[in-house]
């Protein structure tokens, strides 16, 4: 039974979507002002080993991930370049999509821009004038939270008795609002400012949120199933978005809200203005491959903080490096013979991650059914081919695990020259136990690969024939 913590019951809940085997998600997507930072692909990555669980699952599934193409910082960026904010934007759109691909990210159904979708903001926005959920202060569109009693259902936080600014994120110095806490849904700008739309209450800009409900409800519906996104957005942001759209259309928002915990690095929250941050693309250029990086970030469950550290980065490599070369090891096993010893250990160990993973998603303990089937089917090969029936089981339960961490890498038909060093070493390993059968069957093996071994008095020398 497939179980997530609840950010708006503070428990863990049987998930049950609201149409029978289908799922409809909304994930909050990047603002494309700068690239993306790794702290911000944990989330993302978060979101797409959820995606893949629920499909794996076997829920038909509607994902909705969002460019936010518009705010303050873009503005200011456009303006001093003297260029648009699309011009801005656009690279930068392409960059997170190209690292979000790298990491092994598939693509959500729907990816909208909040500047695509400005008329569907300024719809909820009328709707929220109209029944006083809004107001006009000074040109500008409000939220009224007086008129949502249910605001801080999600955050819990408690706003009685400290209306000006009981946090220290609200606003206080926007006088012009009735309470502190309302936040802007409309911005005002003079008639030449850019960029600016027309609209039935003056020409002006959205703020963040609305663009969240706007794209959330135009292809999800006005109740869907699942909210995700980083920590971070809960306060104010989700919290907003809930008020916007229940306030608008009187019914529950969204049902599941997940949220994921941050990536450290020295036990600080990774982020741009800290400066304390790694791109994607930082990382790349030293070396490291997408794959160890995506293991690192998925390996801790999503509600624990993650420190990043080099060494744990090394190890991921070394780690993903193990699960390429167990799969080879497995496809090049002669597959003769009726055993079938390996087949239960597969039975269990999908069992095992289908369990962890049940469970609020918990990554580590899923990968460690993943290790412990590595470690035991090792075992096997160590001292006999696998069987026809064990290889394909143990490939078959190598892609399903794959299906939802995405962390073996894909499949190359050419060996490549890492698993041919660590094929080598476990030969000269085996011939120090003076296992010769196992030493031969890996020459054998690198041999049909067209790789060819020299002993020489430095050690052992290979090249491709
Ligand atoms: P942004 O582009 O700033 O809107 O952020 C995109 C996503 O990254 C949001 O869901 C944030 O919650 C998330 N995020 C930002 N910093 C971190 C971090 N250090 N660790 C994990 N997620 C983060
Ligand atoms: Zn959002």
């Amino acid at each position: 039974m497939l179980k997530f913590f609840n950010t708006l019951s503070r428990q863990v809940e049987e998930f049950q979507p609201i149409e029978s085997g289908k799922v409809r998600m909304y994930i909050c997507g990047p603002t494309v002002w700068n690239f993306a930072h790794i702290g911000n692909f944990r989330t993302f990555i978060f979101g797409d080993v959820l995606r893949r669980y629920l499909k794996f699952k076997g829920f038909e599934l509607t994902h909705v991930m969002n460019l936010t193409d518009i705010d303050d910082r873009i503005i200011n960026e456009a303006a001093a370049r003297n260029i648009s904010i699309d011009e801005f934007t656009e690279p930068f759109a392409q960059y997170f999509l190209e690292d979000f691909d790298a990491l092994g990210n598939e693509r959500p159904e729907i990816i909208p821009r909040a500047t695509h979708h400005i008329a569907e903001m300024i719809d909820i926005i009328s709707t929220l004038l109209d029944n006083g959920h809004a107001y006009e202060s000074d040109g500008s569109i409000y939220y009224r939270i007086t008129a949502f009693p249910e605001y801080g259902k999600l955050s819990k936080i408690n706003f009685s008795g400290n209306r000006d600014g009981g946090s220290e994120r609200i606003d206080t110095d926007k006088y012009d609002k009735e309470d502190a806490r309302d936040f802007a849904l409309w911005k005002l700008v003079g008639p030449d400012d850019q960029p600016g739309w027309d609209a039935p209450f003056g020409r002006g800009r959205p703020g963040w949120h609305i663009e969240c409900s706007a794209m959330a409800m135009k292809y999800l519906g006005e109740t869907f199933d699942l909210h995700a996104g980083g920590q971070d957005l809960q306060f104010p942001h989700h919290e907003n978005e809930i008020a916007q759209s229940e306030g608008a259309t009187g019914k529950q928002f969204a049902k599941y809200w997940i949220h994921s915990e941050f990536l450290k690095i020295d036990d600080v929250t990774m982020s741009k203005s800290k400066g304390n941050f790694f791109t994607f693309r930082d990382l790349k250029d030293q070396g490291y491959s997408p794959l160890a990086i995506r293991y690192l970030l998925l390996s801790v469950p999503y509600r624990k903080q993650l420190n990043f550290t080099f060494e744990g980065l090394q190890g991921a490599e070394s780690t993903t490096e193990r699960l390429r070369n167990f799969r080879s090891l497995v496809k090049e096993s002669s597959g003769t013979g009726e055993e079938k010893d390996a087949v239960e250990l597969v039975m269990i160990a999908l069992k095992k991650f289908e369990t962890a993973m049940d469970d609020d998603m918990n990554t580590a303990a899923a990968l460690a059914a993943v290790h412990d089937m590595v470690r035991e089917v090792n075992t096997v090969i160590a001292e006999r081919s696998l069987s026809n029936d064990e290889k394909e089981a143990v490939l078959d339960a190598v892609s399903q695990f794959d299906a939802v961490l995405g962390i073996f890498g894909a499949e190359t038909s050419e060996i490549l020259d890492n698993d041919i060093e660590n094929l080598i070493e476990d030969r000269q390993q085996a011939r120090a136990n003076r296992d010769f059968a196992r030493s031969d069957e890996i020459r054998d093996l690198l041999a049909e690969q067209g790789i060819v071994l020299e002993d020489t008095k430095d050690g052992v020398r290979w090249k491709r024939k």
